[in-house]
């Protein structure tokens, strides 16, 4: 029996893993941190921002938080830094700095 991928870690033998590593569960993707992958990081200027929310859907990664019709802080813990929100939006509100 293949084991769910939240009790999957580096103890667990090969033959207990799913067949080339397919996902049955959904949202698996909220336990993994992936923001620990960035190596560059947007950085909101909310002095800038002008609440357009055209970040919002551009974020592959779902990482901009949208409330009440407002943006709200980055998702750090699954942001991948790739910089499509830079691009996106048409204010110069965000900046990629290097690092995490
Ligand atoms: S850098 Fe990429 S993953 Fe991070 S918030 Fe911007 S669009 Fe989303
Ligand atoms: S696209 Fe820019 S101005 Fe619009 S909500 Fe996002 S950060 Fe603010």
């Amino acid at each position: 029996m293949a084991l769910s991928a939240d009790k999957i870690d580096e103890h667990v033998v090969w033959q207990d893993v799913t067949e080339g590593l397919q996902i049955h569960e959904p949202a698996t993707s909220k336990g993994f941190m992936t923001g620990q992958w960035r190596t560059n990081t947007p950085v909101w200027n909310k002095e800038k921002c002008k609440q357009c929310l055209l970040c919002v859907p551009y974020c592959p990664d779902s990482c901009i938080i949208a409330k009440n019709n407002k943006r709200d802080e980055f998702d750090y813990d699954h942001c991948k830094g790739c910089g499509i929100c830079v691009k996106a939006c048409p204010f110069g509100a965000i900046e990629m700095k290097e690092g995490q």
